[in-house]
């Protein structure tokens, strides 16, 4: 198949005049760069109809596809569809679906759409309407037959992106010479930064694939990314390098393209055939809730108990001794919740002032972990990493038990 050529065409005058940084042409190129697209050419014209008309028309000589961004407004001076129509001899007409899906954004905005607006659901004849669930502006491809196509999008980034991702490349991928092909190890216990230490010299020097470390919520994760022929060969290329991250990450590496940690612990539940309980104290009883949202989970878990303060935990396990330091409290609250409910394995968390301690006791053995204080954070975030904290020490001690 011959390779495509694309260009990019950025329409705007706050473009031209510096007021807008040209961050779609940016986007666009390295969306079209993943998908094996070459691309050719990127211009900038204003909102001048004569200019963009040559700009064009100029393009399509040169290249199969031409992507457009901006100008599909409802003011007068929003005229991309319009050129486009008229460079394609199209005639401008009403897409009902769209004009019925702008009157309901306005609905649902609580807003009286202003007459202007309808131009917006006009189309060139015969084009493929792009629908825009972020905003009002619907976008469009022209195909003429013999092999071009202007695919037009909003300008607004927040817009255009997901365009472009949801309907866009599914049209382009047929054209591409290349799939991506990405596998993300999860990580628990391990900053990005430190994890980004621990891989430097591969994410340096990686190609193909390249290794990118990312961070999310109370989490970090590695991607690692092939570009190839076909799936097959980018599992070959990928394969090696996850195994090499793996083995540097060592028990900080939880699974490769996993769902989250909750679901590996569920997996060693089930292999075990053991029943966690819970005490925790602080985090509004979210390991609970985040491991009960595993499909299955159900089977796992046996009664728990959640309080905001330690004391009314103790209070509701019946406990009477002194808790003292972190350790000892969690330990104790550990033991106490398993024996109480009868649970193979006891496990307690306890969220303090940006602090938190686990402890997970498993039959008649007891290993605590955590104390570590996180600072400048919200709230939230401290559950989040606490809980992690607390299912990746229970995941080690299921995994050890496997052995
Ligand atoms: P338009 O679709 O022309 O009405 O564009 C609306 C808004 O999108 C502009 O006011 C800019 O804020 C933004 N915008 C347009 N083109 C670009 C671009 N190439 N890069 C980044 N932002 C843009
Ligand atoms: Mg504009």
């Amino acid at each position: 198949m011959e390779r495509k050529r694309c260009e990019i065409l950025s329409v705007g005058t706050e473009l031209l005049l510096g007021d807008t940084l040209n961050t779609n042409a940016h986007f666009l190129a390295k969306g079209l760069s993943n998908l094996g697209l070459d691309v050719y050419f990127q211009m900038v014209v204003g909102d001048n109809p004569q200019r963009l008309k040559e700009a064009m028309q100029k393009a399509l000589e040169r290249s199969h596809f031409l992507l457009v961004s901006g100008g599909l407004g409802p003011t007068q001076d929003d005229l991309t569809k319009e050129i486009a129509a008229e460079v394609f001899g199209k005639k401008m007409v009403m897409h009902e679906e769209s004009l019925r899906e702008l009157k309901r954004f306005y609905e649902l905005n609580h807003r009286v759409m202003p007459k202007s607006n309808e131009k917006q659901a006009m189309m060139p004849q015969g084009a493929r309407v792009l629908q825009n669930p972020q905003g009002t502006a619907p976008g469009c491809i022209l195909e003429d037959g013999k092999g071009r196509a202007v695919i037009l999008m909003p300008g607004p980034p927040r817009e255009l992106q997901p365009m472009f991702e949801n309907l866009v490349v599914p049209f382009l991928r047929p054209y591409s010479a290349v799939v991506l092909v990405s596998r993300n190890v999860r990580v628990v216990g391990l900053g990005e930064s430190t994890m980004a230490e621990m891989l430097n010299d591969l994410i340096q020097e990686g190609v193909n694939p390249t290794v990118a470390p990312y961070a999310r919520s109370g989490e970090a994760y590695v991607r690692i990314t092939a570009r190839a022929k076909n799936e097959e060969e980018g599992s070959a290329l990928t394969q090696p390098m996850v195994d090499e991250v793996l083995s540097r990450l060592g028990a900080h590496a939880y699974g490769v393209d996993v769902e989250n940690v909750e679901s590996c612990v569920v997996d060693l539940l089930k292999k075990s055939k053991m029943r966690v309980s819970f005490a925790d104290c602080g985090t509004g009883a979210l390991a609970l809730s985040r491991l009960s949202a595993v499909p299955d989970a159900a089977g796992f878990l046996a009664p728990g108990f959640s309080a905001q303060t330690c004391d009314d935990l103790k209070a509701a396990l019946g406990m009477t001794q002194p808790l003292g330091s972190p350790e000892e409290t969690t330990t104790a609250l550990a033991k106490t919740v398993q024996r109480k409910t009868g649970a193979d394995i006891g496990l307690a968390l306890v969220v303090r002032e940006g602090n938190y301690a686990c402890a997970v006791t498993f039959m008649d053995d007891t290993t605590t972990a955590g104390g570590r204080y996180v600072q400048s954070r919200d709230a939230a975030y401290t559950k989040t990493v606490a809980v992690n904290a607390a299912f990746d020490l229970l995941r080690k001690r299921l995994m050890q038990y496997l052995k």
